[in-house]
């Protein structure tokens, strides 16, 4: 507790767009390269500096120079049961200036909007978390149980250096947590002016990222050469890239489908949901690598002059599975690259997945239908990653729920790395009170 009394602070409604501004002017770009990477430091020392105003004591651990992750924990009143972890990274990527209508570390207000990078991946969120404990702790508000906070480094770059890092060396500190929210889901998409979904994340598909290596005879450009690597190369990737892999429905999908089929008032065809998704409109980029593995080239790497025949070659692939696919997309896989080229897999991250139930699930439906009587939570699942995979390995149940309620015209998928990204200033405040609502719930 503070000095100050009730009536002369912020409430956490209007302070979370200063402390959300506050984040966004941190340049935190992650670039992927350790030696570039900057402003994680001085992001976990802002949220170390706003906790300790309000009596809250921070742990920062650093897994390199300047890679600086945040847990602090705030005690709830029933010790006996598991903890609940919110956690948020601080990192954002890279964004060009000179794309942007505003500065992307400017942190402008204009047309109900914050602009920035990072406004909703994920420093609003971080904001929010920020602003309900501040809150809770000046008025004297504890939780029903223990509330274990993370603030990470290096998400964007899949979390080595952070979420990954506190797991495997400084478990201690997430101990006793049982359940985690975080990115990406808890977002609203508008089926009606009286009907949004909120799209809860329960489930993040796996990543695979396999490296090709073709091997031939080197020689002379000007020749004929029947064993050419980057000829041998090129093909495998060829047919990696054009390659469809069957649709399968999991559980997850399968929910989210059906829910989606009656909101919208559209007949869904199990083994054929792509035409109810092709109907989804913003979202349906983000709903659509859900109903099947995929195996995307991302990198080609080969030669060293012009007309040197190289014998070697290698190319780098993307691979997403479903939950419990992974080992049968490597079986496909192998077929489709064909026997002549190895295969090393350079990083694997299993695929996560919960059931959409629960007393948690009821609290995320209850605070969202009391700030918006036309909200109807949904199960989905994420084709990407986030710090839940990390998460995950203790054994925790992991949700995506930020919510924020969004304008229907708002592409809000396309806002993700994406340029003149901004939160609806609103829609964060929206965000604090159902999150307000849900921790004292949980
Ligand atoms: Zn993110």
């Amino acid at each position: 507790m503070t000095s100050e009394s009730a009536s002369t602070h912020p409430s956490a409604t209007d302070e979370v767009v200063e402390l959300c501004r506050d984040l966004l002017r941190i340049d935190s770009s992650n670039t992927g390269d350790p030696e570039t990477t900057v402003g994680e430091r001085a992001a976990a020392e802002y949220v170390a500096g706003k906790l300790a105003e309000v009596g809250v004591e921070s742990q920062l651990r650093e897994s390199a120079p300047g890679r600086t992750s945040l847990v602090a924990r705030i005690p709830g009143t029933d010790p006996g049961r598991g903890a609940l972890l919110v956690h948020g990274h601080l990192d954002v990527v890279p964004a060009d200036a000179s794309e942007w209508s505003v500065h992307p570390f400017s942190g402008e207000i204009a047309d109900g909007y914050l602009w920035g990078r990072g406004a909703i991946d994920m420093k609003d969120f971080d904001a929010m978390v920020l602003a309900v404990v501040r809150d809770w702790q000046r008025t004297g508000i504890r939780p029903p149980r223990d509330i274990v906070l993370a603030f990470t480094a290096d998400e964007e770059a899949g979390g080595e250096y952070g979420a990954h890092f506190l797991v495997d060396r400084h478990p201690e500190l997430l101990e006793g947590a049982t359940e985690a929210i975080g990115e990406v889901g808890g977002f609203s998409y508008t089926v009606s002016p009286d009907l949004r979904l909120y799209l809860i994340e329960t489930a993040e598909k796996g990543l695979d990222w396999l490296r090709l290596h073709a091997r031939g005879r080197p020689g002379h450009g000007s020749m004929v050469h029947d064993d050419n690597a980057v000829t041998a190369l090129a093909e495998a990737v060829a047919r990696v890239g054009r390659h469809r892999f069957p649709i399968v429905v999991t559980p997850t999908v399968r929910v989210f489908l059906e829910q989606v089929s009656e909101a919208l008032g559209i007949d869904l065809d199990p083994d054929d949901p792509e035409l109810a998704i092709a109907k989804l409109g913003p979202i349906a980029n983000l709903i659509g690598a859900t109903v099947r593995n995929t195996a995307n080239p991302t990198r080609l790497a080969a030669g060293y002059k012009d007309n040197v025949i190289p014998s070697r070659a290698s190319a780098t692939i993307d691979c997403r599975s479903l939950p419990g696919q992974s080992e049968l997309l490597m079986e496909q896989l192998r077929e489709v690259i064909g026997p002549d080229i190895e295969v090393e897999h350079v990083v694997r991250q299993p695929a996560i997945e919960t059931s959409f139930d629960g007393d948690l699930v009821d609290a995320m439906a209850a605070a969202l239908r009391a700030e918006d009587p036309g909200a109807r939570p949904v199960p989905y699942m994420l084709s990407g990653g986030t710090d839940a995979k990390a998460f995950a390995k203790l054994g925790i149940r992991c949700f995506g729920f930020a919510p924020l309620r969004l304008p229907a015209d708002l592409n809000f998928s396309a806002l993700f790395h994406g340029i003149d990204e901004r939160v609806p200033v609103d829609g964060l405040q929206f965000g604090v009170r159902v999150l307000d609502r849900f921790l004292r719930q949980s």
